[in-house]
């Protein structure tokens, strides 16, 4: 095995990220577009870890290396849950987050405490030469807040109230968010595994 580990996103961000977290692994983290690949990957499963599995488990195949993939969204318990799985096209795809947040925002009126229960959802797969899956998840638990606020971050930070914080997580600094968030979880998680299974 090549000492490389190709992690499928094309988000430079989510890779500085990434980078930092498994920087104690021996391995080179490198991108898609690193690793020269282009693929459409239809993400068809029905679950975050389903989803995940389906982007390293293509790469994997495609490349022969040790593939790392994440799935992550929104689960909003007044809303059954929704959009999960379906964050990203929630509304469609091009519509702006700040329709997206104002429609749940509407939703969500006369609800209070309790009633506003939400979480951000991460699966991180692992996809190794020899055929083996393993995943790991994050969660971070929260509530939806009643108005947008707060500049870093995206997508549904602006309403996504942190209780311990007593703020939005797009109001969090981002080393803090990184530290506590469902993708950093998921991927300490994974990177703990990880350790353990590559230095054997
Ligand atoms: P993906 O895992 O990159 O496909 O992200 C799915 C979608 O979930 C994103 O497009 C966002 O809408 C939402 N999402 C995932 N993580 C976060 C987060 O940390 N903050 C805000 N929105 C998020």
């Amino acid at each position: 095995m090549n000492n490389r580990i190709i992690f499928a996103t094309t988000n430079e961000g989510k890779m500085k990220e990434i980078r930092l977290i498994l920087r104690d692994l021996d391995y080179e983290i490198v991108s898609m577009k690193d690793a020269g690949i282009t693929v459409d990957i239809i993400e068809d499963g029905q679950t975050f870890e389903d989803n995940a599995i389906i982007k390293a488990k293509t790469i994997m195949d495609m490349t022969g290396d040790l593939v790392l993939a994440d799935d992550s969204g929104i689960e909003i318990d007044a809303m059954d849950k929704a959009p999960g799985i379906y964050s990203a096209r929630f509304l469609g795809e091009d519509t702006s987050y700040d329709i997206k947040n104002n429609y749940i925002l509407n939703k969500l009126n006369g609800l209070e405490g309790d009633d506003r229960s939400a979480r951000f959802v991460c699966a991180i797969a692992c996809a190794f030469p020899d055929g083996e899956i393993i995943t790991t998840r994050g969660t971070m638990e929260g509530y939806i807040g009643h108005e947008i606020a707060g500049g870093n971050g995206f997508g549904y930070d602006p309403i996504f109230w942190v209780p311990e914080y007593q703020c939005t997580s797009a109001q969090l600094d981002t080393q803090i968010k990184n530290q506590i968030s469902h993708r950093g979880r998921a991927l300490a998680a994974m990177k703990d595994i990880l350790k353990k299974k590559l230095s054997n």
